[in-house]
């Protein structure tokens, strides 16, 4: 065989190592990222599967979030219209529970997905 194809084989050897070490380092596809923004800036984020509540709390604005059964929504919250709250349960990767008064945005992404456009906002 002539060098090029040994070179070809090489790629093609280390193409299917990396891309195994990717699998193996990222989160499963199933898996989805709770992410919660305060002003389009990221504050925290949390794995679906984690079951538990945030409170969100900046000054006397707040928002209890609870992620459980692989969905997530806004229990309490201290805004004067109760909007997120009225918005439900989210549980699909690019769904989203937005409270306008307290500049929060809840949304699911889909782990190992590009990273969120909403910082750039
Ligand atoms: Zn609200």
């Amino acid at each position: 065989m002539k060098t090029k194809d040994w070179i070809a084989i090489g790629i093609g050897i280390i193409t299917v190592i990396a891309g195994i070490l990717i699998w193996l380092f990222l989160p499963s596809a199933e898996g989805k990222t709770v992410e919660i923004y305060r002003d389009g800036t990221l504050i925290e984020q949390f794995p679906m599967e984690a079951e538990r509540t945030y409170r969100a709390v900046q000054g006397d604005a707040y928002n209890l979030v609870v992620i459980e059964n692989g969905g997530v929504r806004v229990t309490e919250y201290s805004c004067p219209d109760g909007l997120c709250a009225k918005q439900g349960i989210i549980s699909h990767a690019g769904e989203q529970i937005v409270c306008l008064p307290n500049r929060l945005v809840i949304r699911i992404r889909e782990s190992g997905a590009d990273a969120p456009d909403a910082v750039a906002q």
